[in-house]
């Protein structure tokens, strides 16, 4: 039980705040902090007449660490929510130490001039963390996050040994727009455009972007075309589970998805580095992020589901064993309860799912962790009882 601050006020903040304000009894302060106070306000307004809970609001620049240090000693919070960008990470870690708060993040460390994103950087605050006597709770969105619980919930209760992982992400959604992203457009088009990568054999296996792809068929919705990608927990996961042979992630995309990224791309829109436009200096990615939709103005007409899961095989009691874990979300149903669409939920649910298991003190241990680390659980009850129920199928035919 305890203060808890959130730093920000986008899709995916609006969605935390939310959650945070609907178990205000053990959320007891709340603050919601972030770049463009306004934002903040506006959320602030709608929690008091949703749910009548007074949330504190404040403008702070999460690149400095010097003014987040002067917001937590002034707040005081138990946890820091960090709902910002990927390339705050490690200032507001910075902060946390300093100030002696916890820490909570949905996605790892990303520097902003290199389309690199990778768990050594925070891993190396482990010690410290240790040493201060605070818990970080690291990728605690839906993938990573619930992905990642799902994996630690198999091994605990349906395998002596994973084998096979595939983490299948479907978004079976339609927002009616031509192009638009579902979380912030700079990160989503830096992860998508980048190689893909999948671990076999005890090692990373490169390959060209999108290269690989098939239709898996996903529960309610059906045969989608299936992308392979990197994504961030196979680096804690393969690490966690030793046991794990071969470990992929798949992503649907639709072909005017994939046609507008490689127009995107082919004209220098997708670009990282800065260019001189009219004496000015510009980010391309940073420019197209502002004319593209605002992925939390999505939510209104978005229609249909996202199906994001587990599919893993391995042995129990000396036999094969398939186990397909997954949750299937409602845009529709996001948006009627948050304002956002079902990204935007996905991942502000486990976050603070993971919030209230820190604040009750299930998860809470110094140093610094993937949510995998710690018991699966009580997280699979809350995030159920949240609005993210979860249904499995126990050696189901799964293509592997
Ligand atoms: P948005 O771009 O909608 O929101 C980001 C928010 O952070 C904005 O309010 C923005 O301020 C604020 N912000 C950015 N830079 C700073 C700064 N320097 N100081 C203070 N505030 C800042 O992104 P989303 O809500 O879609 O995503 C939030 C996070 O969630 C991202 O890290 C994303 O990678 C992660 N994510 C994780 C997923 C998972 O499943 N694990 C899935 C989807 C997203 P302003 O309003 O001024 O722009």
């Amino acid at each position: 039980m305890g203060k808890v601050l959130i730093i920000g006020a986008g899709g995916v903040g609006t969605v935390v705040a939310h959650k945070v304000a609907q178990n205000n009894n053990v959320f007891t302060e709340i603050m919601l902090a972030s770049r463009t106070k306004s934002k903040c306000d506006a959320i602030k307004e709608d929690l008091l007449k949703l749910y009548n809970v007074e949330v504190q609001t404040a403008q702070v620049d999460a690149d400095n660490v010097d003014e987040l240090v002067a917001l937590f000693n002034d707040f005081k919070p138990e946890l820091v929510i960090n709902v910002a960008l990927p390339y705050q990470d490690l200032t507001i870690m910075d902060a946390c130490l300093e100030a002696g708060c916890n820490y909570l993040d949905t996605a790892n460390y990303e520097p902003k001039d290199e389309a690199h994103f990778e768990y050594s950087w925070q891993w190396a605050y482990k010690d410290r963390f240790e040493k201060a006597g605070l818990t970080a709770i690291l990728g605690c969105g839906f993938d990573p996050g619930v992905t990642s619980v799902y994996t630690a919930y198999a091994a605990k209760h349906h395998f002596d040994e994973i084998h096979y992982l595939d983490i299948v992400d479907c978004n079976a959604g339609d927002h009616g727009k031509a192009f638009a992203t579902n979380f912030n457009p700079e990160i989503n088009i830096r992860e998508i455009t980048q190689r893909g990568k999948f671990w076999e054999n005890g090692e990373w296996v490169e390959i060209d972007p999108l290269s690989i792809h098939k239709p898996l068929n996903y529960p309610e919705i059906g045969p989608k075309e299936s992308y392979l990608l990197y994504h961030e927990e196979l680096e804690s996961l393969v690490k966690n589970f030793p046991t794990i042979k071969r470990a992929r992630f798949w992503m649907t995309f639709g072909q005017e998805y994939l046609t507008h990224l490689r127009v995107i791309q082919n004209i220098g829109m997708a670009r990282i580095d800065e260019i001189d436009y009219n004496g000015q200096k510009i980010v391309p990615i940073q420019f197209l992020k502002a004319v593209l939709p605002n992925p939390q103005d999505l939510g209104e007409n978005y229609k249909g589901w996202t199906s994001i899961g587990c599919r893993i095989s391995g042995i129990k009691d000396g036999k094969q064993k398939t186990y397909y874990i997954y949750n299937n979300c409602s845009h529709e149903e996001a948006y009627k309860e948050t304002g956002t669409q079902g990204v935007s939920y996905t991942t502000g649910v486990p976050a603070m799912t993971g919030a209230y298991l820190f604040m009750t003190g299930k998860w809470k241990k110094p140093g610094v962790f993937n949510v995998e680390e710690f018991d699966p659980d009580p997280f699979l009850k809350k995030v159920a009882e949240s609005g993210l129920p979860w249904q499995e199928e126990i050696n189901g035919d799964l293509e592997f």
